[in-house]
């Protein structure tokens, strides 16, 4: 490991030898003036992510102002992870929250400041430090982050950027003193990570790709459902592992929504990024956009049809598409990491669920219908983290957030996830 690498680590262990006795409120003051830089400079930092990924400025800054709002939560938050006196037969009972030591984050390019906040701020408020591996396309938005803690008060080396590689993060991985890793990224990536981590006997949390359902039944609005859609598949140019991929749609309304969404899908047109009125612009990289285009042509070689062709416009900027894929086709097997949609066609409410849950990811699905037997029924049997009715998926801090099937392990957000990285201690004595 290099010599700089390894003076990081040194200062990180240093800082948490003091950090883990530090007091919860002590931790909260700062994560608040953390919320309030986050806040004040939203539009500034904002400004980095667009430049970096290409997001619409409207959209970057958003970002930046949901990561001042999660910020706020864990700021707020009452005294978590205290001291538990369990009744047993003994004189003294008691569970302990001890917090690991240093964690690593991996996270990518998609949403640069939310996925590492999101990881890193109830880690730290459990009593962790934290080094980053960032997506290396999004540099200055780790640097940044990492003034920022430093401008809020958190003493040297509670968070650190390490700009290194993959080979980097094996190295981290095998380190005595790193004790734990969470990982937000391709299933892929993923995979090989918690691989390395299992190996070194290292606890890992695994927020992976997904295929969201977005069904609509033949009872739910359309118009609104229509409008909601495009917007779910289309933000962040469709670079969301949250975003609506497949729309599956009862036969009955079929005709009427889709007459509808392609109206509102055709409202997402390319264009640059640093206007505050651009809805979509290019991907963030350029490759990116050739691996989707290569994905269409593999859909509609697996007898996908066209109903909005996927256009290139540009180098790295596609016009929006809309295939209607039939199961069966192997594209369903795989995440669409851009603008291209899925629609497929239900003759029966069993058959969306069927349709939606046939898929190896299991992040979040998106149910359409006003009639509460039917929502009782897809929210028992859908198969994955979030279910959300009558609306698209979007996380709130104070819920919690994670996979089921191939979209991960683990659990983000809420107050739930302070327990990822805490050693639960028992003390038991007469
Ligand atoms: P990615 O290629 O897996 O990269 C994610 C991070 O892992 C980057 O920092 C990347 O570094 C690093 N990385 C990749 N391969 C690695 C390896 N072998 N060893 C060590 N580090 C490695 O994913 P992405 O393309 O940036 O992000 C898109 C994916 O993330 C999608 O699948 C999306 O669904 C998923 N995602 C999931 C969530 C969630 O909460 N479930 C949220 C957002 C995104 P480099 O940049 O240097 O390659």
């Amino acid at each position: 490991m290099k010599k700089s690498i390894e003076n990081k680590l040194e200062i990180s262990q240093q800082a948490f030898s003091s950090w883990k006795n530090t007091s919860w409120k002590k931790k909260q003051k700062l994560i608040k003036n953390l919320a309030n830089i986050l806040d004040f400079n939203a539009e500034n930092f904002g400004e980095i992510i667009t430049k970096e990924m290409n997001k619409p400025i409207t959209q970057a800054t958003a970002e930046v102002k949901k990561c001042a709002l999660m910020a706020n939560y864990y700021a707020d938050m009452k005294p978590q992870l205290q001291i538990e006196k369990v009744k047993t037969d003994f004189a003294i009972s008691e569970i302990h929250y001890v917090p690991k030591g240093i964690i690593l984050g991996v996270m990518p390019w998609n949403f640069p400041f939310w996925q590492v906040l999101r990881f890193a701020i109830p880690a730290i408020l459990a009593g962790n430090v934290v080094v980053l591996k960032h997506a290396s396309i999004c540099l200055e938005s780790g640097n940044t982050i990492q003034k920022i803690f430093e401008e809020a008060g958190f003493p040297k080396g509670i968070f650190m950027h390490l700009e290194i590689n993959h080979e980097e993060v094996e190295e981290l991985l095998a380190h005595d003193y790193i004790q734990g890793v969470s990982f937000t990224g391709s299933e892929f990536a993923g995979g090989k990570i918690a691989a390395t981590a299992g190996r070194n006997i290292k606890k890992s949390l695994l927020e992976l790709g997904g295929s969201d359902g977005f069904i609509v039944l033949d009872d739910a609005n359309l118009q609104e459902a229509a409008k909601v859609g495009a917007l779910a598949r289309l933000q962040n140019c469709g670079q969301t592992c949250v975003a609506a991929k497949r729309f599956i749609i009862h036969k009955k309304v079929a005709k009427d929504f889709m007459k509808l969404f392609i109206a509102e899908y055709q409202k997402f047109i390319p264009a640059d990024p640093t206007k505050a009125d651009t809805k979509i612009a290019g991907m963030a990289r350029p490759d990116l956009a050739v691996d989707l285009m290569k994905q269409y042509k593999k859909a509609l070689k697996n007898k996908a049809t066209i109903i909005l062709p996927l256009e290139k416009i540009a180098e790295g900027i596609l016009k929006p598409g809309l295939i209607e894929v039939k199961p069966g086709n192997p594209i369903l097997q795989e995440e669409l990491f851009g603008p291209l949609g899925m629609v497929m066609f239900a003759k029966n409410d069993e058959e969306a669920l069927k349709m939606a849950n046939d898929i190896p990811f299991g992040l979040a699905n998106s149910i359409w219908t006003g009639d509460k037997k039917r929502q009782k029924y897809f929210v028992e049997n859908l198969e994955s983290g979030t279910v959300n009715i009558n609306k698209m998926t979007s996380s709130v801090p104070n819920l919690p957030f994670g996979g089921m099937k191939k979209s991960g392990y683990g659990t983000e957000l809420s107050y739930h996830t302070l327990q990822e990285f805490v050693n639960i201690k028992t003390i038991v004595g007469k």
